[in-house]
């Protein structure tokens, strides 16, 4: 037993550092890290672009109120929405803030144009957007809302990927709707039809309501592109972001257009921490490498060749695993064994998954992973297929 909070079931292992894409154990155990804990080391371990960018911002400066300037969050805002559809950013510390800012902001926005009514949320069956009371609402989730009391009001869920749904469940109150790009703790799941996201902008501009994206997991170039919706080519009124974007140090932003945060004026929202020094430095070095030449389309290639090799070891273990999806190096296998069986399978094999919902165990590799990483990974995947053939 220890000190910590029993909230997460743990897995007997520790790390005592990490290299690239392998976390190392004290005793020097090498385990290639394709889960970066949960989508967040961007860059690996280690990189030294991130070291440099930190340690030199840890010598200056670490924190700084955002009663202040701050240099380094001012050029990131401009970095974040030079890159999107955004004109505004908000700094926050984590996913669930991130999209509880967001949350806030579309009832926000309709108090500022006296149609304070409009508060109700339509999000999506499986979503996940966070462990606040807002957003666990907004993912009504009924396990993750067990035993804390009424959930917020103010959601409405509709299935995943069904537009016509989304539509009928707008009205009068509605303030926004509500979505992932690819539902990440869903399962790797991306609406059947790709004119879904376009669909929802249409339900929104008709309805004049805003549109909301969390691209806590998807964002910051898992899918080969900085924004899973750039795919799409459909823009959001406002957007939440966290996990990778700091690589490893905790940081969170709302990005949103000028008329979606129009209401959003002095006092009406902060954070103590949000977009510090230490956090602008981390993220603005992830946005370096990522904004470098080509690095993208690395990712679609290696991402290409790990959908190619997972899926030719799924042809070979149907009875193991069914299909491999998602997009670039965010990759879900869905399983036909326990899903907790295959990431321990691989966790033997020295090579680390995540579980997701629907069965599925994810890939989530680090964005500067080569293919030989991926033949690694792949070769325990065969092995690890075959010793759970049933
Ligand atoms: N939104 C999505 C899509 C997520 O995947 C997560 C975390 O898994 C969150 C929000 C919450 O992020 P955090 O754990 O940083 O609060």
């Amino acid at each position: 037993m220890t000190a910590v909070m029993p909230t997460y079931g743990r897995i007997d292992l520790a790390f005592e550092r990490g290299e690239g894409p392998w976390l190392v154990t004290a005793d020097g155990r090498r385990y290639l890290d394709f889960a970066t804990g949960i989508a967040v080391n961007t860059l690996g371990h280690g990189h030294p672009r991130l070291v440099t960018a930190l340690t030199e911002q840890a010598a200056k400066l670490w924190h700084c109120s955002n009663l202040y300037h701050i240099p380094g969050q001012t050029r990131l805002a401009e970095r974040l929405c030079a890159a999107s559809f955004a004109d505004k950013v908000f700094f926050c510390n984590s996913g669930a803030e991130a999209m509880e800012g967001v949350i806030k902001l579309a009832r926000r926005y309709h108090h500022g144009r006296g149609a304070p009514e409009r508060t109700r949320i339509v999000a999506f069956e499986g979503a996940f957007h966070g462990r606040t009371l807002a957003t666990l609402a907004a993912g009504g989730n009924e396990k993750a809302l067990e035993g804390f009391g009424p959930p917020m009001d103010g959601f409405t869920h509709v299935p995943f990927g069904d537009a016509g749904a989304a539509r009928a469940a707008v009205g009068p109150d509605t303030a926004a709707i509500l979505v992932e790009p690819i539902q990440g703790e869903g399962g790797i799941r991306a609406p059947a039809d790709p004119r879904f996201l376009a669909e929802l902008r249409a339900i929104a501009d008709d309805a004049g309501i805003l549109l909301l994206f969390d691209e806590v997991q998807t964002g910051v170039g898992h899918t080969g592109k900085l924004f899973a919706y750039q795919w799409s080519g459909v823009a959001p009124d406002a957007m939440g972001l966290a996990k990778g974007l700091g690589g490893g140090f905790p940081v969170g932003a709302v990005l949103a257009t000028d008329a979606a945060c129009a209401a959003m004026t002095p006092g009406s929202h902060g954070s103590t921490f949000g977009g510090n020094p230490l956090a602008a430095a981390a993220a603005n070095a992830v946005l370096d490498v990522l904004e470098g030449d080509g690095f993208l389309d690395r990712v679609v290639e290696t991402g290409a060749y790990l959908f190619e090799r997972v899926r030719a070891v799924a042809a070979r273990h149907p009875r193991v695993i069914g299909d491999a999806r998602g997009r670039g190096l965010m990759l879900g296998m869905v399983c036909r064994v326990a899903n907790a069986d295959l990431v321990a399978a691989m966790r033997e094999r020295d090579v680390l998954l995540v579980p997701a919902a629907e069965n599925v165990a994810r890939m989530l590799p680090p964005l500067t992973i080569a293919r030989d990483h991926v033949d690694v990974a792949c070769d325990a995947l065969e092995e690890a297929c075959a010793a759970l053939e049933p």
